[in-house]
Protein backbone atom coordinates (compact mmCIF):
# COMPACT_ATOMS: atom_id res chain seq x y z
CA UNK A 1 0.00 0.00 0.00
CA UNK A 2 0.86 3.39 -0.84
CA UNK A 3 2.40 5.53 1.82
CA UNK A 4 -0.31 8.87 2.08
CA UNK A 5 2.03 12.00 1.18
CA UNK A 6 1.31 14.34 4.37
CA UNK A 7 3.46 17.21 4.88
CA UNK A 8 1.96 17.31 8.10
CA UNK A 9 3.78 16.62 11.54
CA UNK A 10 2.97 12.95 12.67
CA UNK A 11 2.53 14.14 15.88
CA UNK A 12 0.96 17.57 16.45
CA UNK A 13 -0.24 17.97 13.39
CA UNK A 14 1.58 21.22 12.90
CA UNK A 15 2.06 22.22 9.20
CA UNK A 16 6.09 22.47 8.74
CA UNK A 17 8.05 19.26 8.37
CA UNK A 18 11.51 19.53 9.99
CA UNK A 19 12.54 15.64 10.01
CA UNK A 20 11.81 12.16 10.65
CA UNK A 21 8.16 13.39 9.68
CA UNK A 22 8.19 15.90 12.46
CA UNK A 23 7.91 19.06 13.17
CA UNK A 24 10.84 21.06 14.64
CA UNK A 25 9.19 21.38 18.19
CA UNK A 26 8.10 17.92 18.25
CA UNK A 27 11.78 16.46 16.16
CA UNK A 28 13.51 18.56 19.31
CA UNK A 29 11.69 16.94 22.02
CA UNK A 30 12.02 13.77 20.11
CA UNK A 31 15.98 13.95 20.26
CA UNK A 32 16.00 15.19 23.83
CA UNK A 33 14.08 12.44 25.07
CA UNK A 34 16.39 10.12 23.57
CA UNK A 35 19.03 11.85 24.84
CA UNK A 36 18.31 11.89 28.47
CA UNK A 37 16.80 8.19 28.42
CA UNK A 38 20.00 7.27 27.45
CA UNK A 39 22.34 9.57 29.34
CA UNK A 40 24.24 7.16 31.85
CA UNK A 41 24.16 9.76 34.88
CA UNK A 42 27.66 10.96 34.91
CA UNK A 43 28.06 14.58 35.00
CA UNK A 44 30.53 14.42 31.93
CA UNK A 45 27.84 13.27 29.77
CA UNK A 46 25.08 15.22 31.04
CA UNK A 47 22.58 16.13 27.89
CA UNK A 48 23.41 19.97 26.69
CA UNK A 49 19.94 20.90 27.66
CA UNK A 50 20.36 20.05 31.34
CA UNK A 51 23.47 22.19 31.34
CA UNK A 52 22.01 24.77 33.67
CA UNK A 53 21.42 21.88 36.25
CA UNK A 54 25.58 21.61 36.15
CA UNK A 55 26.48 23.29 39.67
CA UNK A 56 28.72 22.30 42.52
CA UNK A 57 26.26 20.92 44.82
CA UNK A 58 24.00 19.34 42.65
CA UNK A 59 24.00 15.66 42.73
CA UNK A 60 21.15 14.02 42.50
CA UNK A 61 21.14 13.48 38.22
CA UNK A 62 19.27 9.75 39.24
CA UNK A 63 16.29 12.39 40.00
CA UNK A 64 17.02 14.97 37.19
CA UNK A 65 16.88 12.32 34.38
CA UNK A 66 13.61 11.13 35.86
CA UNK A 67 12.22 14.22 36.01
CA UNK A 68 13.56 15.50 32.46
CA UNK A 69 11.80 12.22 30.94
CA UNK A 70 8.93 13.00 32.70
CA UNK A 71 8.78 16.54 32.08
CA UNK A 72 9.56 15.78 28.09
CA UNK A 73 7.01 13.22 28.05
CA UNK A 74 4.58 15.38 29.16
CA UNK A 75 5.10 17.90 26.44
CA UNK A 76 5.07 15.40 24.05
CA UNK A 77 2.02 13.77 25.06
CA UNK A 78 0.04 17.13 24.90
CA UNK A 79 1.18 17.55 21.37
CA UNK A 80 -0.06 14.02 20.21
CA UNK A 81 -2.88 14.72 21.71
CA UNK A 82 -3.57 17.96 19.97
CA UNK A 83 -2.70 15.65 16.58
CA UNK A 84 -5.26 13.52 17.40
CA UNK A 85 -7.77 15.82 18.24
CA UNK A 86 -7.24 17.42 14.84
CA UNK A 87 -7.75 13.87 13.31
CA UNK A 88 -11.00 13.58 14.99
CA UNK A 89 -14.01 13.86 12.93
CA UNK A 90 -15.87 13.51 16.07
CA UNK A 91 -14.38 16.54 17.77
CA UNK A 92 -16.40 17.35 20.67
CA UNK A 93 -17.13 19.91 23.11
CA UNK A 94 -14.74 18.38 25.17
CA UNK A 95 -11.86 18.79 23.08
CA UNK A 96 -12.26 22.55 22.88
CA UNK A 97 -12.44 22.68 25.84
CA UNK A 98 -9.19 20.99 26.87
CA UNK A 99 -7.44 23.12 23.83
CA UNK A 100 -8.63 26.22 25.47
CA UNK A 101 -7.68 24.86 29.11
CA UNK A 102 -3.98 24.63 27.21
CA UNK A 103 -3.80 27.95 25.58
CA UNK A 104 -4.13 29.36 28.71
CA UNK A 105 -2.08 27.54 30.06
CA UNK A 106 0.29 28.11 27.88
CA UNK A 107 0.37 31.87 28.35
CA UNK A 108 3.49 32.86 30.67
CA UNK A 109 2.27 33.59 33.88
CA UNK A 110 -1.37 32.50 33.51
CA UNK A 111 -2.28 30.76 37.36
CA UNK A 112 -3.27 27.10 36.18
CA UNK A 113 -5.70 26.25 39.06
CA UNK A 114 -7.50 29.51 37.74
CA UNK A 115 -7.76 28.23 34.07
CA UNK A 116 -9.12 24.74 35.38
CA UNK A 117 -11.81 26.49 37.41
CA UNK A 118 -13.20 28.92 35.24
CA UNK A 119 -12.55 26.24 31.88
CA UNK A 120 -14.03 23.79 33.51
CA UNK A 121 -17.42 21.96 32.05
CA UNK A 122 -17.13 24.19 29.12
CA UNK A 123 -17.66 21.10 27.24
CA UNK A 124 -21.42 21.23 27.56
CA UNK A 125 -21.76 25.06 26.02
CA UNK A 126 -19.50 24.08 22.95
CA UNK A 127 -21.84 21.01 22.60
CA UNK A 128 -24.85 22.69 22.95
CA UNK A 129 -24.55 25.91 20.92
CA UNK A 130 -22.31 24.83 17.81
CA UNK A 131 -22.34 22.75 15.26
CA UNK A 132 -19.61 20.12 14.18
CA UNK A 133 -18.57 22.48 11.67
CA UNK A 134 -18.63 25.15 13.65
CA UNK A 135 -16.47 23.50 16.58
CA UNK A 136 -14.05 22.08 13.60
CA UNK A 137 -13.09 25.64 12.80
CA UNK A 138 -13.01 27.10 16.15
CA UNK A 139 -10.61 24.19 17.02
CA UNK A 140 -8.36 24.95 13.66
CA UNK A 141 -8.30 28.84 14.45
CA UNK A 142 -7.74 27.83 18.64
CA UNK A 143 -5.16 25.34 17.27
CA UNK A 144 -3.00 28.13 15.03
CA UNK A 145 -3.21 30.50 18.30
CA UNK A 146 -1.66 27.87 20.80
CA UNK A 147 1.15 27.13 18.31
CA UNK A 148 1.79 30.87 18.34
CA UNK A 149 2.51 30.80 21.76
CA UNK A 150 5.98 30.58 22.37
CA UNK A 151 6.48 26.77 24.54
CA UNK A 152 7.18 26.56 28.14
CA UNK A 153 10.90 26.59 29.01
CA UNK A 154 11.57 23.33 29.29
CA UNK A 155 14.22 23.82 32.41
CA UNK A 156 11.28 24.97 34.12
CA UNK A 157 9.22 22.18 33.33
CA UNK A 158 11.76 20.08 34.56
CA UNK A 159 12.20 22.20 37.73
CA UNK A 160 8.19 21.72 38.62
CA UNK A 161 9.09 17.92 37.68
CA UNK A 162 12.09 17.22 40.16
CA UNK A 163 10.24 19.08 43.11
CA UNK A 164 7.50 16.64 42.72
CA UNK A 165 9.51 13.35 42.85
ZN1 LIG B 1 4.88 18.46 15.81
Amino acid sequence: MEEEITNRCEWCEADEIRSKRLCGVCYRLSRQLIQVQGWDLMEEALPTFLNWFRRPNFDDYSRLKDASVKAIEGLINNRKYLGISMRNEELSGIDLEHLIRNVFSRIRGADKKKIEAEYFHTADFFDRRFSLEQKVDLYRFLKRVFYSIPMPSLTVLIIEAYYEF
